[in-house]
């Protein structure tokens, strides 16, 4: 079935007494047992598995082609359940410019448990050089935050697969409709289901699909259900609402990006646009071959520094500054200074999530910012 099918019916699965449509929402924490000692629900106690959940992972293992799902409070929490599932003293290889949480959590919560190598992972050749006797996974992220850069899947599953290393992808910039990672040779798909899958800012969570349900993923669906940090059934139920319309909330986000990108690029005041539905990204080529569409973000290097991103983020009117993503409401944000200051973040870079409201109004609002600074 297409994602458009999936999105709407594989989260359908829960039989309720009443006969509805859609799921219902499930609070309680603990099911009955028969006189057996077995569960004929098939839940025990709601951290270990419960129905809103279960409809949850289900939908998101059938849209990315997966063998299983782990669905937990946060996307940091996910992240955090695979470096938890690799033994003490494994090294990992993962992007230079990281998601930041990921980043501060490899170097301070497993900074005596892990080593890792942060790299630039879209300059392929160069990353067998990296790998040591004690590497077990390289950590991917496509398109990546806030540079935009798109790193070739296939390329990096050709070398996992030769070293016998664990593919991990965050996916979420691309959702799963932009691009399926275990189709294209990866292990695990990190989502945070925060940003496009809840798609409304008003969910926090995060998610893991895997390819196949193996070792590793037997300790990680230990470390989720053990560990704890499970999202609560009305965040499962809101996700599982959220992604029937998913797909169709992502051609719009794709659609406004790719205009406005092409509207900022022309513009004077701009120096720099990184979007990789423009055929100047440098992985533009890689981006048309492994993604459906380019995503809803992009980001925009603004003429002089510090003080013109910061004009331009302090006079958007419908352009919400705020931190986060991949909402209906666009979201622009001055990303080196919510970084702090040992940022590699360009400081002119201003980071925008494009949401769906109409894009002449969003054109007309980012223009006017820009005819204050110069
Ligand atoms: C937001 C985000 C995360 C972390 O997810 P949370 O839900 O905020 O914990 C991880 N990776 C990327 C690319 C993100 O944008």
């Amino acid at each position: 079935m297409k994602p458009e099918t999936i999105a709407i019916h594989a989260g359908n699965f829960v039989k309720s007494a009443t006969g509805d449509v859609t799921p219902p929402l499930s609070l309680s924490t603990t099911y009955l047992r028969d006189e057996n000692g077995g569960y004929p629900g098939g839940h025990m106690y709601s951290r270990v598995s419960n129905p809103n959940r279960s409809s949850l992972e289900q939908l998101l293992t059938e849209l990315e082609h997966g063998a299983e799902a782990c669905a937990f409070s946060s996307g940091n929490a996910a992240g955090m359940a695979v470096f938890q599932a690799l033994k003490p003293g494994s090294h990992i290889i993962a992007p230079d410019d990281m998601y930041w949480g990921f980043k501060k959590q490899l170097q301070s919560i497993f900074a005596d448990i892990l080593t890792i190598d942060f790299i630039d992972l879209t300059h392929t050749e160069g990353i067998e050089a990296y790998i040591q006797p004690n590497t077990v996974m390289i950590w991917i992220e496509t398109p990546s935050n806030p540079l935009l850069k798109v790193t070739d899947i296939s390329a990096l599953s050709t070398i996992t697969k030769k070293h016998n290393l664990i593919l991990a992808c965050d996916s979420t910039f691309a959702s799963p409709c932009l691009q399926n990672p275990i189709t294209l040779g990866a292990d695990i798909v990190m989502h945070s289901t925060t940003k496009y899958i809840g798609g409304h800012s008003d969910v926090l969570g995060g998610a893991l699909v895997t390819a196949k349900a193996d070792d590793l993923w037997a300790r990680i669906r230990n470390i989720q259900q053990i560990g704890g940090a499970v999202p609560s059934p009305f965040d499962c139920f809101l996700l599982v609402r959220s992604i029937k319309t998913l797909p169709y909330r992502m051609r719009g986000h794709c659609a406004n990006a790719n205009t406005l990108a092409n509207f900022l690029a022309q513009h004077p005041k701009v120096d720099a646009v990184y979007y990789p539905g423009l055929t100047s990204h440098p992985q533009h080529s890689i981006a048309k071959s492994q993604m459906s569409d380019f995503g809803g973000m992009l980001s925009v290097l603004v003429k002089g520094g510090f003080d013109n991103a910061k004009t331009v983020v302090n006079n958007v009117h419908i352009f919400a500054q705020a931190t986060s993503l991949g909402g209906v409401e666009s979201l622009i944000e001055h990303r080196a200074s919510v970084e702090g200051p040992d940022t590699k973040t360009p400081q002119n870079l201003i980071r925008v999530s494009v949401g769906l409201e109409h894009i002449d109004d969003l054109i007309a609002d980012f223009d006017q910012a820009l005819a204050l600074i110069n």
